[in-house]
């Protein structure tokens, strides 16, 4: 009983453990530092159309730090969805897209792109996340037709009824829905007819995988397929090869994203990219 109880607290005692547990709380309060300190900026990777125009732009959150220099999301984002600090710095991302894309359209340039911005569970389950969503644009004055909310499955399949329900009231402001990542989650096919979803992301494993392996192949063009079937559009994430643009251009996705084309970039190099199109 006793050598039990040393044994399942033992990780306690755990000095690398401890390490993370201590580095975590540090990167937290760093993280509270930082909101209050503006120290948050978006990056916007460009979505094409296979046609060469662009669509529009995916908002990435990176944190410029004073001393560690440009910090991936990668990094902070788990940390910020494990604590409740995803909600002032979902809420700083969805102003600060929305800001941007307010301005945009007064540019005949940019004014056609569309804003995409991702959303945690968490945000998104807050009772007043549809307000919320709905005061910026508001008061940033951006058109909800060209902000697209992107998901993961996770998400969506936490209580459906609640879900499907909000996402309606948010489409009835004209505001789209993507699901990322599609493929990495827990695909349940029985729920995905019943999300007003407007576009599938095809994360971009699938992508690299389907120029090496057949089986990753028959993966991307099933999901083209269902993708069809349900009246989405279909987006290839992770582009960074010409055989893999070929190749999901020659399966039917409607646009694509990725290093091929471009990085997430800066506001200005965004716009001296544009200008050179
Ligand atoms: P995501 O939403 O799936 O975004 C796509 C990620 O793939 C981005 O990483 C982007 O830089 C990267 N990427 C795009 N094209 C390529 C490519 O050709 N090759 C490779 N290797 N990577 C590519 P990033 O910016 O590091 O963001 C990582 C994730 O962090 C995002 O994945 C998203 O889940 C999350 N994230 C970023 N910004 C936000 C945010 O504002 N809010 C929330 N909730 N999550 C965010
Ligand atoms: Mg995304
Ligand atoms: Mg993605
Ligand atoms: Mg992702």
């Amino acid at each position: 009983q006793a050598k039990a109880a040393g044994r399942n607290n033992v990780s306690f005692f755990d000095p690398a453990m401890q390490a993370r547990v201590t580095a975590r709380a540090a990167l937290e309060a760093d993280m509270r530092r930082a909101l209050v300190n503006d120290e948050f900026v978006l990056h916007y990777q460009p979505l094409m159309n296979m046609d060469g125009t662009m669509a529009g732009t995916e908002a990435l959150v990176r944190w410029q730090h004073p001393q560690r220099g440009l910090v991936s999301p990668a990094e902070f984002i788990p940390v910020a969805e494990d604590s409740n600090l995803i909600l002032p710095l979902g809420r700083w991302v969805m102003h600060e897209a929305c800001r941007q894309l307010a301005q945009w359209a007064g540019n005949k340039r940019t004014a056609k792109l569309a804003m995409a911005v991702n959303v945690s569970a968490q945000q998104f389950h807050r009772p007043d996340f549809v307000e919320q969503v709905l005061e910026v644009l508001t008061t940033t004055g951006a058109r909800a037709d060209k902000l697209r909310l992107e998901m993961t499955e996770s998400l969506l399949l936490k209580d459906v009824d609640g879900t499907v329900e909000k996402m309606q009231r948010l489409r009835a402001a004209g505001i789209t829905f993507a699901l990322d990542d599609f493929g990495t989650g827990y695909s349940s096919l029985s729920y995905l007819h019943r999300l007003p979803l407007d576009q599938l992301k095809i994360d971009r494993s699938f992508i690299w995988a389907a120029v090496k392996e057949d089986s990753g192949a028959a993966i991307v063009r099933i999901i083209v397929a269902l993708g069809r079937a349900l009246n989405m559009s279909v987006v290839a994430e992770g582009v960074e090869t010409l055989e893999q643009l070929n190749f999901v251009i020659a399966e039917g996705c409607q646009s694509y994203q990725g290093y091929l084309f471009s990085k997430p970039l800066p506001e200005s190099e965004l716009l001296a990219l544009i200008a050179g199109l």
